[in-house]
């Protein structure tokens, strides 16, 4: 795939948001653990980044998912990792389900806030006793008349605490398993709907991330993203964009942090030379920075067989094993060569090592990947 000027100026206007948007802000945020995301989002939105891909009919700007690509590889590059991932839990893990199943009125009502910024999205998958297992999840909506009444609890939520509204996914019928479960968009200011707790974090601080309770919320059956029963199916679909945006970041992310080190070695000296002539140090940056041009090729052809309409589970299964695994051994990496200092809260290596340690975790921990990667391969995982 190749990338074009157009390209190119895209990733000059987001690399310059988040220089002037975000990382100016990034110590502030950290230390409240939040973010203002009513107050960054539109101006994410006026950029275009919270709803690339959408239909321009409802506020997108109808772009390709190769300008989704860059901007999260932008996004990724930024000093703090938690705004970015809030930013992609908008445009590529809480709103595609909506953009590609939802009917005309509920875009209207709720896609075309979101993509605009006015609006703030979460994505509920994840429960206290179930993350990995998502068929085992227990939150119900019982249908009562043209409502849903939902019961249960969601945890570790990004943008949990800030939402307006959820893209919930919850159980619709006594079928178990995988079958009759379902999408629902909730809106928060719904009775029975809470924060019942704010959560602390190792990494992405500024992120807000929230447990979430449901006391008999009622919302209209015409919520229902897509068919009834379905829900299971399109959030597997959904969570495939979701790791694409995890190995997207990370290929940021890493690059980034292999420069600064880069830099950082040219100037420090140790035992009279510049830490830089020591063979073994420049010899495995080297090595780091070819790994992350090999998962930048792989994410590249991933994105393109995505626009030509193939099936790219498997692509992305691999994408984000390869990123949340390279992402941690960089950041570990990094804070070596950086020594004492690297160790120092006032280095940026003691975020970014923090930060990274999600990638192997969130939207489905490494051994998900390897367990849908070994089925792919026929093997009995
Ligand atoms: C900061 C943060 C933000 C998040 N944001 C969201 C969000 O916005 N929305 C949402 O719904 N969820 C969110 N999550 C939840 C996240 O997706 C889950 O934490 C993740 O899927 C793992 O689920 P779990 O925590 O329940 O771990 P468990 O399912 O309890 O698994 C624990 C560990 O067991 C191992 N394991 C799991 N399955 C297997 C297997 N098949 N074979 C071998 N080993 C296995 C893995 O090492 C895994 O890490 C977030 C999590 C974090 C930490």
């Amino acid at each position: 795939m190749r990338l074009t000027d157009e390209h190119a100026a895209f990733r000059a206007s987001v690399r310059s948001f988040v220089e002037s948007e975000i990382d100016p802000h990034a110590d502030a945020w950290e230390d409240a653990g939040i973010f203002p995301a009513h107050e960054l989002f539109p101006k994410a939105a006026r950029l275009g980044l919270l709803g690339l891909e959408r239909d321009p009919q409802y506020g997108g700007e109808g772009a390709d998912h190769s300008f989704q690509m860059v901007a999260a590889e932008e996004l990724g590059r930024s000093d703090v990792a938690g705004v970015a991932m809030a930013i992609g839990v908008q445009s590529m893990m809480a709103t595609p389900s909506l953009a590609a199943h939802g009917t005309d009125e509920l875009k209207r009502t709720y896609l075309a806030p979101a993509l605009a910024g006015q609006q703030v999205a979460a994505i509920a998958v994840t429960e206290p006793d179930t993350g990995s297992d998502v068929a085992q999840l227990r939150t119900r909506a019982v249908r009562d008349g043209e409502d849903w009444v939902i019961t249960g609890s969601k945890t570790f939520i990004t943008n949990g605490t800030q939402a307006d509204w959820l893209c919930l996914l919850a159980r619709t019928s006594d079928e178990g398993g995988y079958r009759g479960m379902s999408q629902i968009i909730v809106p928060t200011a719904s009775p029975g709907f809470s924060v019942a707790k704010r959560l602390d974090k190792l990494g992405n601080r500024c992120s807000d991330t929230a447990e979430l309770s449901f006391d008999e919320v009622r919302v209209p059956v015409a919520n229902t993203i897509g068919e009834t029963g379905r829900g299971f199916q399109q959030q597997m679909q959904q969570f495939v964009i979701e790791r694409m945006y995890a190995a997207y970041s990370a290929v940021g992310s890493c690059e980034r942090a292999l420069e600064r080190t880069r830099r950082y070695i040219a100037e420090r000296e140790v035992f009279g030379r510049p830490l830089a002539t020591k063979q073994y140090v420049t010899f495995r940056l080297t090595e780091l920075q070819a790994r992350v041009e090999m998962l930048r090729n792989h994410t590249m052809a991933v994105c393109e067989a995505y626009l030509a309409g193939e099936d790219i589970t498997r692509g992305a299964s691999i994408a984000k094993l390869t990123a949340g695994r390279l992402a941690r051994e960089v950041a570990d990496t990094c804070i070596q060569f950086h020594g004492g200092m690297g160790y120092m809260e006032e280095t940026w290596t003691a975020r970014f090592l923090r930060d990274s340690r999600l990638g192997s975790i969130g939207g489905g921990a490494d051994e998900v990947m390897l367990q849908v990667l070994a089925r792919l391969d026929g093997l009995p995982a």
